[in-house]
């Protein structure tokens, strides 16, 4: 039998769609048939692989309008914010055109003399692509464009969260000329991806928690394929006394916070800050998220609307109640919001320590906490004081200064005068319980294929 998911309007708690949730008999005729479109793709010129993504990529922004809605709809994210994550994800597709004929090409190590070397890069084969919901565009284009101009197949998982937008991927990619048994996409929730777990794929390509993150490292292992895994954060930024406008890192450090109401793997998620600025930075911050616009997503004016999934409000309810019974002062919000929706309040605590889940766990929503500092190293020995290692940010006007302490950090990304920042440039990668492996850049490309190396006597 058939189960459905619900799509659930965060703003309203209202029920907007039912869709049929994959079957485990159709997840495995969707192997069967990606295994065998993998075998034909891979024939197909990387040029043309590379044609059909920049027509995904111009479809997509020729239906951003109606991609925007749909995104709000099931996600609750402000519009703005869906018009920007569904405009700026499109660097990735630029990227690829930039780069991909280079990375993926025949590299000649050795072209003369007795024993020529050469290096292949060969795709992977079926690969899964398990996805969360809070920037489904930005992560997903991370794992399934840079996969399938790769020569791999791809059975893709959105979170049942993000399901509609999911489904929007496939009928844009076949519309750009990805075949059917090149890209599946499976409707469901935690049960259907368990079953993704014993299918025999080349490897497993995850965003979400660390909880179920290392479920599917552990599971996964015996089979020997690559598992790479990008997972949550408590990313820390420390503003020293010498920022050159102490306004205007408080805006900044807000914005990294509360983006997408805080549901960023690299939201700012604990401040510290110089005992000499102290006062200063918190007026500031304060001032800042209080004039932040809560309301309707679909409204442009909305900054903050209500969260994804209606559970969170309880881990925001229970890091409230630890930090007022450790100490913590709160400045501003503090509580759950009136209404059917799931909105909470823009919530700042300043006085913060160590003792409070706040300023240890990984919070994911609209709340942050401010702990005042005395020196570069009570800050560095703070900030390192986690079992995560996504990124981190310094705030200062001195570059050797900001570095000394970047150089320190067990992350993946480092930030100076800037946070909450991704880019295709660069590797996309978490350290520890942040995960396993890179996305994006030249890394996030060779992760989805496997050298082969030639050793040749003409
Ligand atoms: P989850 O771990 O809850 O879910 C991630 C995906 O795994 C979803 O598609 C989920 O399905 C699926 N899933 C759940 N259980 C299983 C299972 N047993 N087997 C296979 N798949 C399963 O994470 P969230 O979606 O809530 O995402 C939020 C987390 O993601 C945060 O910790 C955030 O920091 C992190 N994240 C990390 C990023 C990074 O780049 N480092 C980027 C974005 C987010 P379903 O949702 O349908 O239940």
């Amino acid at each position: 039998m058939q189960d459905n998911i619900e799509i659930r309007n965060p703003a309203t708690g209202v029920v907007e769609a039912l869709l049929p949730s994959t079957t485990t008999i159709e997840l495995d005729a969707m192997m069967r048939l990606l295994k065998h479109g993998q075998r034909d793709w891979v024939k197909v010129p990387l040029q043309d692989r590379l044609d059909c993504i920049l027509r995904f990529g111009q479809l997509i922004s020729a239906n951003k309008q109606e991609l925007a809605e749909i995104l709000t709809k099931e996600t609750g994210k402000p519009i703005i914010q869906s018009y920007n994550e569904i405009g700026g994800a499109q660097n990735r597709i630029d990227h690829l055109q930039q780069n991909a004929v280079k990375w993926l090409s025949e590299e000649v190590i050795i072209s003369e003399g007795a024993t020529l070397e050469n290096i292949r890069y060969e795709p992977l084969g079926v690969i899964a692509n398990i996805s969360a919901w809070n920037f489904p565009y930005n992560v997903g284009f991370n794992v399934f464009l840079y996969a399938l101009v790769a020569g791999n197949a791809v059975l893709y998982k959105p979170s049942e969260f993000a399901a509609l937008t999911g489904q929007q991927f496939a009928k844009y990619l076949y519309q750009a000329g990805i075949p059917d048994n090149v890209f599946q996409c499976v409707v469901g929730g935690g049960q259907i991806g368990q079953h993704m777990l014993s299918l025999s794929l080349d490897g497993y390509f995850f965003t979400g928690s660390y909880k179920t993150g290392l479920h599917i490292a552990t599971t996964v292992a015996h089979k020997l394929v690559p598992v790479q895994l990008e997972l949550g954060g408590k990313d820390p930024l420390y503003v020293a006394e010498d920022v050159t406008d102490v306004r205007r890192a408080a805006i900044s450090a807000a914005e990294g916070a509360f983006y997408n109401n805080g549901q960023s793997c690299c939201a700012v998620e604990r401040i510290y800050v110089s005992e000499k600025i102290y006062d200063q930075f918190v007026e500031a911050f304060v001032e800042e998220v209080a004039s932040y616009t809560v309301g309707d997503p679909m409204d442009a004016d909305t900054f903050i609307g209500p969260l994804t999934r209606a559970a969170q409000l309880n881990i925001l309810a229970d890091q409230v109640i630890d930090a007022l019974e450790k100490g913590a002062k709160l400045r501003l919000g503090g509580h759950s919001l009136e209404g059917n929706g799931y909105y909470y309040a823009p919530t700042v605590f300043e006085n913060c320590n160590h003792s409070m889940a706040l300023m240890l766990d990984e919070t994911f929503g609209p709340l942050i906490g401010i702990q005042k500092v005395s020196s570069d190293d009570e800050a560095t020995n703070l900030m390192q004081d986690t079992k995560y290692g996504l990124t981190a940010a310094v705030f200062s006007s001195d570059r050797d200064r900001a570095m000394r302490i970047l150089e320190k950090m067990d992350t993946g990304t480092v930030y100076w005068n800037c946070c909450d920042r991704v880019s295709p440039n660069v590797p996309w990668s978490g350290r520890r319980n942040s995960g396993l492996g890179s996305t994006l850049s030249i890394q996030g490309i060779r992760a989805f294929v496997q050298p082969k190396a030639y050793h040749l006597r003409p």
